[in-house]
């Protein structure tokens, strides 16, 4: 087996198996947080923050460049993270609508004789013995 031929199928075989991944998880079922992109900028300005710290120590950076940038990001920072509080507490986690305290479509019965109430339907009322209808 030639060294070519090798890297030709290894290169074959990635492409196929990145574009059937592609083809299958492509587009994400799964819901989005409402914050997510906020907490996606937020993990960026971290970052950023951290490569401003390594590069001013590296001595790429001037005083004056650092802090300035510094402080762009934490203002930056701090709007998101304002941001990010505001909508938990606006909307705190979306509840799917099953979560509510039932209305009266709930699925039970009172009885039409004695008026007494039951989960669930019955032939005959457990309370007086009639037959429910
Ligand atoms: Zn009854």
């Amino acid at each position: 087996m030639s060294l070519l031929f090798v890297v030709v199928l290894v290169v074959a075989v990635t492409t196929t198996f990145t574009l059937f991944v592609r083809a299958k998880d492509v587009p994400p079922p799964e819901p989005v947080p409402p914050t997510r992109h906020l907490e996606e900028r937020k993990a960026t300005i971290y970052e950023n923050l951290k490569d401003l710290q390594f590069e001013y120590r590296l001595g790429k950076l001037s005083d004056s460049d650092y802090q300035q940038t510094k402080l762009t990001l934490q203002r930056e920072l701090a709007v998101v993270l304002a941001e990010i509080e505001k909508m938990s507490a606006a909307a705190p986690a979306p509840k799917p609508p099953k979560a509510q305290p039932k209305p009266k479509s709930a699925p039970g019965i009172d009885c039409p004789h004695c008026g007494a109430h039951f989960d669930h339907a019955m032939k005959f009322c457990g309370e007086c013995g009639k037959a429910m209808t």
